[in-house]
């Protein structure tokens, strides 16, 4: 290679490492973090200037450059990247912003079966080893009328735990019309395929009669399920088969079978109930979904739903049932992969608690109390923000409050609107609204996600709480700018 090659000297103008780390910005990111992150975000600036330099990019970026890069690596990497966020979207049970958020019992729950030793596994009256199944069971039955129940790591683990137990190598019918997907990598026909079950499917994308299933019972069929429709609807010209009806089938079909050999295995009806509410919120009138123990009094053996959707506690999945199929899920070797840790438990305990006293429930667990918020109330909070945010924004933004629809999310209620108002920014320059949502989840302390709606950036008071108000009007005034956001930012320890 000769000498004097441009891409050589433009490689060797890059500073060293060593170099790097005497320049103003990094020696005080020494004082402010360890050495050997300072030195691997040094690196990796170093790695991607090179990298582009070897792409062709004319001249090597300078070394003060460099350094704030490097500098905005080790922020990133220094602070807690599982961390709040402000729910600006009025979208209740956000999936991608952790769904439910605890009731405060439920809270004070996790806190101490996190910081001191606890019954997870043990009965102090019968003074021996217990099990972590018992903390919930008996309030869950008490709730749904169950005889049983049990809870493991999230509704799509109890759905392949059911199949798997009960469908595995067998038959199991389930209706064209539900055979959801729900956010992406949970798919009905799938999660059948997984655990082993040979599915069976009845009916059209919008009809399914009786008389499917009961021509699609075989000697081999092991269960009829039914999978509520959460994320979507089918309208127009729609039929459904309702539980109490598959049970009709499948004890009718049992009948048969045990009059040829009394021995005949029988059929179980389960349901996936995906959402799971445990009462209906008068706020939801008739809109509200069928409780878990709606479903089974509709003569499901079994029937499966998320703890951290409408019931609004953490991530959870519950069976609920007859005592001698929840013997068998409890035996079954899986559950040992998916049960529930003991701050869950302690979190679900504390929320399933509240549901004693529904009016308890209704107002301390935020799922349930965000939902049932009066709209009036909503606006007050949205024309308080729109104060809040008419201060920082001067002349750089317009601010008015806007009617809105907020939506249950979670792959809840696709049809049901709740009222809701909204602060809205309008802005002067066309990207203003694109800069200013940038600014917001990328740069401020805590990310603060709205939404854009023909160029004007909408901030849904339904999902805030009061004290989370001023956190988006100093977001907001940051991002314009009145504040002069910290170029780089702290780096936290
Ligand atoms: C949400 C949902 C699931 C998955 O529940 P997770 O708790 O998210 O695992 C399964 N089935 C239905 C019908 C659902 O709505």
């Amino acid at each position: 290679m000769p000498e004097n090659n441009p891409l050589n000297e433009r490689l060797r103008a890059l500073p060293s490492v060593d170099q790097m780390l005497c320049l103003p910005a990094l020696a005080s990111a020494l004082e402010q973090a360890p050495r050997d992150q300072v030195v691997g975000a040094v690196r990796e600036a170093l790695a991607a200037a090179r990298a582009r330099v070897l792409a062709g990019e004319e001249a090597a970026p300078a070394a003060d450059a460099l350094a704030d890069e490097a500098r905005a690596l080790l922020v990133r990497f220094m602070r807690p990247s599982l961390r709040r966020v402000v729910n600006a979207t009025g979208v209740i049970i956000h999936t991608n912003l952790g769904r439910s958020c605890l009731a405060e019992p439920a809270v004070r729950a996790v806190e101490e079966a996190a910081r001191r030793y606890s019954t997870l596994e043990y009965d102090t009256d019968a003074m021996a080893r217990g099990s972590r199944h018992s903390h919930c069971e008996k309030l869950l039955c008490a709730l749904t009328g169950a005889e049983a129940a049990i809870a493991v790591n999230n509704n799509a683990a109890a759905v392949m735990l059911v199949l798997s137990e009960f469908a595995a190598g067998h038959e199991a019918v389930v209706s064209r019309g539900e055979l959801v997907e729900i956010g992406g990598s949970f798919r009905i026909p799938d999660i059948m395929a997984l655990s082993g079950a040979v599915m069976v499917g009845v009916g059209t994308t919008n009809k399914t009669h009786p008389a499917d299933y009961e021509r699609a019972i075989s000697p081999d069929t092991a269960m009829l399920l039914k999978v509520h429709t959460s994320n979507y609807r089918v309208v127009g010209f729609t039929e459904t088969v309702e539980a109490s009806q598959m049970r009709g089938i499948a004890d009718a079909a049992v009948e048969a079978r045990r009059a040829v050999d009394p021995a005949a295995p029988g059929i179980i009806v389960y349901e996936d109930l995906g959402s799971g509410a445990l009462i209906r919120p008068p706020a939801l009138g008739s809109q509200a979904e069928p409780t878990a123990g709606e479903a089974l009094a509709q003569g499901c053996d079994l029937v499966s739903f998320s703890g951290d959707k409408l019931l609004g506690g953490p991530q959870a999945g519950i069976v609920i049932g007859r005592r001698a199929l929840i013997a068998r899920l409890k035996a079954n070797p899986m559950v040992r992969a998916l049960r529930l840790d003991k701050m869950t438990l302690a979190a679900l305990e504390a929320t399933l608690r509240l549901y004693l006293e529904p009016e308890r429930a209704l107002a301390e667990i935020p799922t349930l109390a965000l939902l049932s918020e009066p709209a009036e109330t909503v606006r007050e909070r949205a024309e308080r923000l729109a104060g809040m945010l008419a201060e920082v924004a001067g002349d750089a933004g317009a601010v008015s409050v806007v009617d809105e629809a907020s939506c249950v999310g979670g792959g809840t209620l696709p049809l049901l609107d709740i009222p809701s108002s909204a602060a809205a920014l309008s802005f002067r320059a066309e990207d203003g609204a694109q800069r200013c949502e940038e600014h917001l989840i990328r740069r401020a302390a805590v990310p603060v996600v709205g939404r854009i709606r023909q160029g004007q950036l909408l901030f849904d008071a339904r999902t805030l709480a009061d004290d989370e108000l001023p956190l988006v009007a100093e977001a907001v005034a940051e991002a314009l700018g009145a504040r002069g956001a910290a170029r780089g930012g702290e780096v936290a320890r």
